[in-house]
């Protein structure tokens, strides 16, 4: 799986597969928000998110749930 930078997600995510589709955030100027202020953004080639699921399905084939990462994936 890859990441870039830290990861966060909500605590009821705690079960799901963290896939990421972005690299920081689109938006990036929330005056409370700092958690992507270093990670320039960027979307994840589809590439790398088709390479993520396969290996996802190999290690864990009966995840139900996927928490798309970073800030602002639309
Ligand atoms: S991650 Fe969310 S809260 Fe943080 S800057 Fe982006 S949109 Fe704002």
């Amino acid at each position: 799986m890859k990441y870039t930078g830290l990861t966060y997600r909500p605590p009821f995510e705690a079960r799901s597969l963290l896939l990421q589709v972005t690299a920081g955030c689109s938006h990036n100027r929330c005056a409370f928000c700092t958690m992507y202020r270093e990670v320039p953004f960027a979307a994840e080639t589809m590439e790398q998110i088709e390479k993520d699921l396969r290996e996802a399905r190999e290690y864990v084939p009966n995840m139900t749930r996927v928490f798309l990462e970073n800030g602002d994936p639309r």
